[in-house]
């Protein structure tokens, strides 16, 4: 049997006509830049976010460049971050001239630690820090209750990179109460991106940058158009960063399906689970499954008492179902050589990249480190069938019993 990592081609058979037909609608009207789809479009996932507005961007590195920008970051500033992401996060701090400084990360959740972050923050004499630059790596948001605490007392902005999280749902505890918060939607901003392998994504790039904030969003809108206000009057540099009217039609095809997803994928993730435990790989600690901490039936999960129904249940939109594993290389390679897709996100931490030069890699960040070397992700689209989990899960202890 072959299972692949991810397989677009099974949506197809029932959007193939919607998608078709938005694509064609916007070849008809020959609005090629900006116009009614993209309107349209951000006015959707706002809505589905429950922000007031959504801006819609070339891509997810674009929309979290434009939102550093829209702070202002530059030469001489730090943004406080993951060292455990995908490049893009700590990439568009560096092409403005900052730096980017690092927290280590909770090793259960892989997130950014609340706990090393107030450690760092609290030895930022200078201020040198300028911004918080959380990641909800994989589809489960960071602790964002902690981080909203600590961007208050040091008074920063804090942009979420939601670009794996779009829908997931985090008790946000502002210390009065607690509420069900999308991510992207606790702090100033969050950051989508529409890459074809994330929950929502596009037949090419794209982005979108959410905000309750009016005037945030007008700066975004201004900075992606060139800096321009109004029209070939340039207040600012900015540059060309809009979403294309394509991707927007066929985005908000997709959106009508984004909840069904979530709920295919975490019903996989529950199959996994099951499968795995049932294993003994488990038991025999050759693997460790990733962990829902939100999840409300967990025995230390929050409550859902008094929220609106539905609520919290996308507490894990599984972009990815990361484990780890011992002898992880060789497990990558038996499980390509039986056919069964698999990628390790990410092989290195960011403080590890060749391209920050020595500086930075002489600091060690020993969890980031440890889930660079231990991880694994194996398929978990929608789409994917009970059989190829059960081969999936079977080839896997044959790896360890063999
Ligand atoms: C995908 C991704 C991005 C970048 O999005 P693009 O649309 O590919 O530019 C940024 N951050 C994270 C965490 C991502 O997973």
């Amino acid at each position: 049997m072959k299972v692949p990592l991810l397989d677009l081609k099974q949506q197809l058979s029932y959007l193939r006509h919607d998608m078709l037909e938005a694509v064609t609608r916007v070849i008809d009207s020959m609005i090629c830049i900006q116009g009614p789809e993209v309107a349209g479009f951000e006015q959707d996932l706002a809505a589905y976010c429950g922000v007031d507005y959504g801006v819609g961007v070339s891509s997810g590195t674009d929309a979290l460049l434009v939102s550093m920008m829209a702070l202002g970051i530059g030469p001489g500033d730090q943004v406080l971050t993951t060292p455990y992401s995908f490049f893009a996060t700590m990439g568009v701090v560096l092409r403005l001239g900052a730096t980017p400084v690092f927290a280590d990360i909770d090793p259960v959740t892989f997130n950014i630690d609340p706990r090393v972050m107030e450690e760092v923050l609290a030895g930022d004499h200078e201020r040198k820090i300028k911004a918080i630059l959380p990641v909800h790596l994989y589809g489960q948001c960071a602790d964002m209750s902690a981080i909203m605490k600590l961007a208050g007392q040091y008074n920063l902005p804090v942009v979420e990179d939601a670009a794996q999280a779009i829908g997931a749902e985090y008790p946000l505890d502002d210390g009065v109460k607690v509420t069900w918060s999308k991510a992207g939607t606790m702090g100033l901003a969050g950051c989508f991106s529409f890459f074809p392998s994330k929950n929502l994504g596009g037949i090419g790039d794209g982005g979108m940058v959410v905000t309750q904030n009016a005037v945030f969003a007008d700066k975004i809108r201004i900075l992606l158009n060139h800096g321009a206000s109004p029209k070939y009057y340039h207040g600012e540099v900015g540059g060309n960063f809009r979403l294309d009217p394509i991707q927007a039609a066929v985005l908000a095809v997709k959106l009508k399906f984004l909840e069904q997803w979530h709920q295919a994928r975490r019903e996989n993730a529950d199959r996994y689970q099951a499968l795995f435990v049932e294993s003994g790989l488990v038991r025999d600690k050759l693997l460790v499954l990733p962990h829902a901490v939100y999840r409300a039936d967990n025995e230390a999960g929050p409550s859902r008492n008094g929220e609106q129904k539905g609520a919290g249940a996308n507490y894990h939109i599984y972009n990815q179902y990361v484990l780890r594993v011992k002898n992880r290389d060789a497990l990558v390679a038996w499980l390509r050589s039986q056919d069964i897709g698999c990628e390790i996100y990410y092989p290195l931490a960011l403080h590890q990249q060749k391209c920050l030069g020595p500086n930075l890699s002489v600091v060690s960040f020993p969890e980031a480190e440890r889930a660079a070397a231990e991880t694994i992700a194996l398929p978990i689209f929608p789409e994917l069938s009970a059989d190829m989990q059960a081969y999936v899960v079977e080839k896997i202890a044959e790896f360890y019993r063999q």
